[in-house]
């Protein structure tokens, strides 16, 4: 017998039909035989929603309440999955995610996962029963607070289950067929995966594709979970996220580039005008980290010649930087800057493959691309496996569109995006 955790998304459990729809896929693997553990995220668009609900009672909603909010969402879900379930004659019992020993560490909205101790989720499978657990939560033993993982964390969730029970397979089911070259709803001749290793998920992950939450391919990194993402709506067989140490296991001949990511959630601040003097930068910077920001891309420029001032631009999540704006305006004369300029309308991109590493001209194709289309860079930044740049927000369907062709990664269908709203 083989213990599955399957993971289902917000667009999977959207409405009642649909509730109906995975029940009837969960209680088919257990009828094959399985033990099946659950983790469901909140339906459809519910955290969305519980969001704006929050924005529009409060210009800062208190965080540990806005954690008591929004973890609502899993809470109906997850009830209304394992009703259905019973209905189809099936023992199933529903877990929040400190009754299911989802323990994280204090932060809300963002908490890591320190200790996961599912004792009563394996008393529910001990007693064939099978065991649902609303994703996206968690609990603090200081606070005694109920937490959540962050945009997305239920995928976490999912992958914790699996490492703490041993289980033989983690699927997460989404409104994909699986792990695409690019996002299908703006490159519609992305193809699908069969496979990828841990690493160059982290950086699509870690680079704006919401596929997989980036935590829990780190987790399932550091844990040796392998993770099947596929579709709820259909029975194909989707993308193997493996470790690249278990390559040979998998005879995998890797492709030189896995995919291209897109990403409209950043920001950029430019501070112009800085005196070209050492600790310019650890003064800005500084300044920054006190504000909690977590910036990515960072461009100098050499100063001018006989100017003695220099220019520092650098990206940061549109969450949480106009804080650092107010913040470095305060400081213009201790820092001794002469303009700061904020841009909202930004989107980064970034190409993705471990074969980058022993390939030389990547990055000659991907600027000659853009030259082709007329598309103007703005700020690059490279690591090992990954080119990033970006360029005005409204260019970044076509500019994602004109580098994953010229990487040769178009299909010749259109991808299949089977529900949901992208939200
Ligand atoms: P779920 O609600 O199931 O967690 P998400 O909306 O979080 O689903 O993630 C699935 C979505 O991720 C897809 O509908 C797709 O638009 C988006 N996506 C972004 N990049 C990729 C990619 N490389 N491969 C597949 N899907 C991607
Ligand atoms: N419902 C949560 C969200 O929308 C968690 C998840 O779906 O993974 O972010
Ligand atoms: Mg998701």
């Amino acid at each position: 017998m083989s213990l599955i955790v399957q993971k289902y998304g917000g667009s999977s459990v959207a409405d009642a039909e649909s509730i109906k729809r995975v029940a009837k896929r969960i209680v088919d693997t257990r009828s094959a035989g399985n033990d099946v553990v659950v983790a469901v995220s909140a339906m459809g668009d519910t955290t969305d929603d519980l969001i704006d609900l929050a924005h529009s009672v409060a210009e800062r909603p208190d965080a540990r309440e806005f954690d008591m909010l929004v973890t609502t969402g899993e809470r109906v879900s997850m009830a209304l999955l394992a009703m259905a379930i019973k209905d189809l004659g099936f023992d199933a019992r529903s877990y929040t995610g400190s009754q299911a020993g989802m323990i994280t560490d204090s932060k809300h909205g963002d908490a890591r996962i320190v200790d996961v101790t599912p004792v009563r989720v394996r008393e529910a499978l001990d007693q064939g029963a099978i065991a649902i657990v609303a994703g996206f939560q968690g609990f603090n033993r200081d606070s005694r607070d109920i937490t959540t993982l962050g945009r997305g964390g239920s995928d976490t969730t999912a992958v914790a289950l699996a490492a703490a029970l041993d289980a033989d397979v983690c699927e997460i089911y989404s409104d994909v067929d699986g792990v695409f070259t690019a996002d299908p709803r703006i490159v519609p001749l992305a193809h699908k995966l069969d496979h990828i290793t841990s690493e160059e998920m982290l950086e699509l992950a870690a680079n704006g594709a919401k596929v997989l939450h980036i935590r829990a391919v780190e987790y399932a990194r550091r844990q040796g979970v392998t993770l099947h993402v596929r579709s709820s709506f259909s029975d194909l067989p989707g993308t193997i996220v493996y470790n690249p140490e278990r390559a040979e296991e998998f005879e995998v001949e890797e492709p030189m580039i896995a995919g291209v990511a897109h990403d409209l959630t950043q920001a950029k601040i430019t501070v112009s005008g800085v005196p070209d003097v050492p600790g310019k930068a650890a003064q800005i910077f500084a300044i920054v980290a006190e504000q909690g920001a977590n910036i990515d891309m960072i461009v100098q420029n050499v100063s001018g010649r006989g100017t003695g001032i220099t220019d520092i631009s650098f990206t940061l999540p549109k969450a949480g930087a106009e804080k650092v704006k107010r913040a470095l305006e305060e400081a213009k004369d201790e820092i001794g800057y002469e303009q700061l300029t904020f841009t909202e309308g930004i989107g980064k991109i970034s190409l993705v493959g471990s074969g980058m590493r022993t390939n030389i001209g990547v990055s000659a194709r991907l600027f000659e691309a853009l030259r082709d289309a007329g598309i103007n860079i703005d700020m690059i930044s490279t690591s090992e496996i990954r080119i990033s740049i970006t360029v005005r927000a409204e260019l970044v369907t076509e500019a994602t569109r004109v580098i994953h062709s010229a990487f040769g990664l178009d299909a010749d269908h259109e991808a299949v995006v089977y529900a949901g709203t992208g939200r």
